[in-house]
């Protein structure tokens, strides 16, 4: 009930008092509860117009003669702990989630601090009750959020995400994963070459087969050649170098999805260019590889990679030769052939966290996290690109002809 306001140092004052005042109850032996005096009690409100609102209320006391303790009348509404009302506090923390804990303070009236312990509240008791089992196909990715990499598992099969761990750091997934049960589900994990879930994976999931995922493998043929690019180029005068930073685009792209016009423009630098012209070729042999029915073809192939790769070629597809070098890589690598799954569902995140990283450095990650997660659950990822069911379904095609890239290596081109 309103009893009228006053203005003090610029906040308007509400006095308020409960219409039908409960007489608490005790739990001790003997409860015999009496009143026992008044006092009065000011909770922060929603601001009105920038101006501060408090309500003051005159909070009756009560004492119980049986135990002889203090009681407090109840109040509806009211965050008794933070002295505000429920409905400030709640607006608080929504205002926080599409805001830095900052800006929400501010529209608020409230320090940064306190916007951020509500959040962390409001978020943990969301999160509370948020479980997920573990799926047959696990991804196991990272993504940068706030200039550290995060930990991202997903259901490969449905495509969404679980969790999101704040660290990909060794002794962080150790802890975690110790706390999830159903391990001995999962039949298969994708990953990228990261050391620490290789470690992990051995230890957690023995039942699993691990297979790293193809887009990170082929990744470094891209890589390779943007390596022999840059040499080219670094030998130009000026104007060379300067037409040629303009093809990266060019060169990134698989040759068999460019426009006639594309092609025409690929064709004709390649031709300009012979070493460049050999880096692409190289990659899309390796490319190829995946194109493979199983993993004895798979091996076949690459070994036939291998031994027909120039040897100016070697230092630029070094990461490539070393990778399959190490036995334990290289079998991970091949298991894609016997279960070809990939992480390529995590792109669908990169939209959200995008949005994460704009909203800048006051959103907390330790809980920051659990947002993105509740609403990710919420709407079940899904790769809109049309590509999708390339990416989804790389099975098909044939084996790699070796007399047929042996011939386009000596002819430089891979036409
Ligand atoms: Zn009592």
């Amino acid at each position: 009930m309103n009893l009228g306001y006053e203005e003090r140092d610029g906040a308007l004052v509400v006095h308020a008092e409960l219409r039908d005042p409960q007489t608490p109850t005790c739990t001790c032996p003997n409860p015999k509860v009496r009143k026992h005096g008044k006092r009065a009690v000011e909770f922060k409100d929603h601001p009105i117009q920038r101006q501060p609102v408090f309500l003051r209320i005159n909070r009756q006391r009560y004492r119980c003669e049986g135990c002889k303790m203090t009681l407090m009348e109840d109040l509806p509404g009211i965050d008794t702990n933070r002295l505000m009302t429920v409905r400030f506090r709640n607006q608080l923390a929504i205002d926080a989630i599409p805001r830095t804990f900052r800006d929400a303070g501010l529209l608020n009236g409230v320090e940064e601090s306190l916007a951020r312990r509500i959040f962390h509240s409001y978020a943990a008791k969301r999160l509370e009750n948020y479980t997920f089992e573990l799926p047959r196909v696990l991804g196991m990715d990272e993504k940068v959020i706030q200039g550290s990499p995060r930990f991202v598992m997903g259901d490969v099969e449905t495509r969404k995400m679980l969790d999101l761990q704040p660290s990909r750091r060794l002794l962080d997934l150790e802890a975690y994963l110790h706390t999830l049960d159903g391990r001995e589900k999962v039949e298969v994990i994708t990953q990228d070459m990261y050391w620490a879930y290789k470690t992990i994976n051995e230890r957690f999931f023995r039942r699993a087969m691990v297979v790293i995922d193809k887009f990170h493998v082929v990744r470094y043929a891209n890589l390779a050649v943007e390596s022999v690019r840059k040499s080219v180029q670094a030998k130009l005068a000026n104007e060379g170098r300067v037409s040629l930073k303009r093809k990266i685009r060019l060169l990134a792209a698989r040759p068999e999805n460019l426009s006639e016009q594309g092609k025409y423009a690929l064709k004709s630098l390649l031709s300009d260019y012979p070493a460049i012209g050999t880096a692409v070729t190289c990659k899309e042999w390796f490319y190829d590889i995946y194109q493979c029915q199983n993993r004895a073809e798979a091996e076949r192939a690459y070994q036939a990679w291998l031994d027909l790769l120039p040897p100016e070629m070697e230092k630029h597809f070094k990461p490539i030769l070393s990778f399959m070098k190490n036995r334990r890589w290289r079998q991970l690598i091949f298991n894609y052939f016997e279960h070809p799954y990939t992480n390529a569902y995590i792109e669908s995140l990169n939209g959200l966290i995008d949005q994460i990283n704009r909203a800048g450095r006051g959103y907390d990650l330790r809980y920051g996290n659990v947002k993105p997660l509740t609403e990710l659950y919420a709407f079940a990822l899904r790769l809109d690109d049309p590509e999708t069911d390339v990416i989804l379904s790389t099975m098909v095609g044939h084996g790699v002809d070796v007399s047929t890239f042996e011939r386009d290596l000596v002819a430089g081109s891979f036409w």
